[in-house]
This record gives structure tokens, sequence and C-alpha cells, in this order.
């Protein structure tokens, strides 16, 4: 369906080689998730494939016509490849239902008549039928996002691109998108999917690129990518989107930012609010027990000794959240169970987590505790 060799992508106004050699080969029905840290080149990739984008040399191939031909007819190939923007780009002077029916009327031919019943039909699809007389700024991010979706499908393209559909959304509506691009990914379209929802990226897709440095740096299977990565880069990668971590050594600590994180974290593996709720009470817990027990003494010792570190990590394999807390041996036992006060906290987080264990991680005392999702 779509390959590219040695594609090149400077940007002439800057002078910024950001693709230095992207080669891939895309099967007809392939779900391809592209991951990757930010500013390495994943949105100029999917705008070079529908010519959004010039590329500087290298070839795209889609459906057999070369698209990086100056005789090939650009307007014939963006319409065969559809595209799902971070900022939906929704028409906002047109209701819904014209949203979806002015492509295939405008750039198809369609009938009035044919194309309503086809964004009918869509809206169906979406879930959204019930609001095809409203305006974009009557709907929610969420809705908004599902309409660009719809009207991307009325153009019955062979290949759709999203870029970070779900980026600009509030937590709350991401999964309503992500349930739909995965109902049409089951379709058999070929899709190339920009995402930052791990857990979504290996449920619904077929192959993940890691990109990295201009390049596909790593490409395999979700299990290959996640759970066994290859090279360094990416390891170092799926470690970090993995976990969460924050370092402190004063009482004086961005809780609310921590728990912010967390709760994004949690969002991004698709556990359910519960689950993240119970998480999130967890961290703030121990981060708070912690604290409280820091008078201005133990504070500078902290500080002098290296301060203290949480990660908050997810397990695919085993569906578990872990939460680290290691801190420096000289400020005594995290949680002393010799204690009266230390046993009634660990008692306390008993209850709400399926492990809870002390120990003693490279010099330093751990506190590890896991919640089963
Ligand atoms: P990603 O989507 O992986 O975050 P992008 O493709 O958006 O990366 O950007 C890669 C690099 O190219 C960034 O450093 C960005 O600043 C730069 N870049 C993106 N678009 C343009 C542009 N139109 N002109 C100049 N530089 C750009
Ligand atoms: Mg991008």
């Amino acid at each position: 369906m779509i390959r590219i060799e040695h594609l090149e992508k400077v940007y002439s106004d800057s002078g910024l080689r950001v693709l230095t050699d992207v080669n891939a080969e895309i099967r007809d029905g392939e779900v391809i998730s592209i991951i990757g840290p930010s500013g390495t080149g994943k949105s100029t990739f999917l705008r070079c494939i529908n010519m959004l984008e010039q590329p500087t040399s290298g070839h795209i191939w889609i459906d057999n016509a070369d698209v990086t031909d100056p005789r090939t007819d650009i307007a014939h190939v963006r319409r065969q490849v559809g595209m799902v923007f971070q900022s939906f780009n929704l028409f906002d002077h047109l209701s819904v239902i014209d949203n979806v029916m002015v492509g295939p009327m405008k750039l198809l031919g369609m009938s009035a008549a044919d194309a309503e019943n086809q964004a009918r039909d869509l809206l169906d699809q979406v879930g959204l039928l019930s609001k095809a007389d409203a305006f974009p700024s009557q709907l929610s991010g969420g809705q908004k996002q599902r309409v660009a979706i719809a009207r991307c499908l009325s153009m019955n393209p062979k290949v759709i691109l999203f870029d970070e559909p779900t980026s600009a959304l509030d937590p709350t509506m991401v999964s309503e998108v992500l349930r739909v691009i995965r109902d049409i990914a089951s379709r058999g379209i070929t899709m190339l999917i920009v995402t930052h929802e791990m857990q979504f990226a290996r449920n619904v897709s077929t192959r993940v690129f890691y990109m990295d440095q201009g390049v596909i740096y790593e490409d395999g299977t979700p299990e290959q990518i996640f759970d066994n990565p290859q090279r360094e880069r990416t390891q170092i990668f799926i470690k970090r989107v993995r976990s969460v971590s924050s370092h402190f050594d004063s009482r004086n600590i961005d809780l609310y930012g921590l728990l912010g994180d967390i709760h994004n974290f949690c969002f991004r593996y698709g556990l359910d609010s519960e689950m993240a709720k119970q998480v999130e009470h967890v961290v703030e817990r121990v981060v708070d027990n912690c604290l409280n027990s820091l008078d201005d003494k133990r504070q500078a010792k902290l500080k002098a000794c290296g301060g203290m570190d949480l990660d908050v990590a997810f397990s695919e394999k085993s569906g578990h959240v872990r939460m680290r807390l290691l801190a420096p041996m000289e400020l005594g036992h995290i949680l002393d169970p010799e204690t009266v006060e230390g046993q009634a906290r660990l008692d306390d987080l008993r209850s709400v987590c399926q492990t809870v264990e002390q120990g003693m991680h490279e010099g330093r005392l751990q506190l590890s505790l896991g919640v089963n999702c």
C-alpha cells in the first residue's frame, strides 16, 4: 500500500534536517502506531506522506503511484489519504452534517442527497447522529474529534493518517475517540497513528515504529517494541513513558503537579478511573507521610544524603502498578513497623495495596507497593 524509500526532509528556512533516511513498507490493512520523543519528525513524516510537506529527497509510493513524482496528481493522492489532526480542523461556520458532506460534494461530485445519506450513516458510526445539526462550537473536544473522523471517512480514503488525535483532549474524552479509531482499524483500513497512548498503541496496531533522530529507529510488533525493545534509545524511551518519576529533597514539593502527572500516566495506560484514584491515593498518602516526618533536621539530612525518589510504573504483563519510594538509610525506616505509628501506616497501606514490601535497593531503603488492575 505504502512504500517509502530514503525519505529526507530539510526545512529550508531553518536548514533543519528533520527526516534523514526514512524507509518503510506498509501493507494493505496494516495499523501502524508511530511513537517517539517530540521533535523527532513524526508529524513531518505524516505530512510528507500526504504531500502537505514536500520531501527534500526520496520516494513515497502510495498504491503504486510515486507521490514525489512531479507528474503525479497530488489532489488525487490527497483524496485517498485522509488525515486527522490534533486540533480537529473542523469548519466552524458549518454544521456537523455539513462538515461531513462538503468533501464528497465538492471533491468527489457526490449529489447532496447521497452525501447527506452517507454523512448520517458516518455520524451514526461515530455516535453523533443526534448532533447532526449542531455547530462545532457546541461540541466537546471528544465530539469534535469524532466528527473530524467521520469527515475523514466521508472521502472513503485508502489510508488514514492520525497525528496525535487525542493530545488536545481533556483526559475524560480520550477513550471515546480511541474507541472510534479502534472500530475503524478493525475494518481493515490502512492506518498510521502518531500517539502517546501506549496501551492503545499496543492493542490496536499490527506494528509499531519507534522514530528517533530522523529515522525509524526500530520497528516491530507491539510485543517486541513494548516488552523487548532491541535498541538502546528505544529501551530508554519505553522505560521513560512507562513510569512517572519524581525526586525530592525537601518538604516543599509540588504534590498537585505530581498527582496530575500520575493521573495522566494512569490514563495513558487505560486504567479505569477507580484504579487511577487508588494509585493517586496511595502516592498521596505515602508522600504525605514522608514529608510530614521531615522536621528541619531531617530535611537537612535528606538533602545531604541525595534526597528521595518516587517512581510509579505500570507492568502490562502482570497488569499491576508498582510504586516505589527510595530514601537514604540515614533517615531511618521509611515506615518503621516497630513503632505504633509506623505499623498503623503500614496496615493502612495494606488495605489498599496488594503488596507492601520494605527492603533495600542499591544501598537505599525501599518501600515497594503494588496495586493490581
Ligand atoms: P514531532 O511530530 O515528532 O514532534 P515534528 O515533525 O513536528 O516532530 O518536528 C520535527 C522538527 O522539525 C522540530 O524541531 C520542529 O521544530 C521542526 N519543524 C516542524 N515543522 C516545521 C516547519 N514548518 N518549518 C521549520 N521547522 C519545522
Ligand atoms: Mg507532532
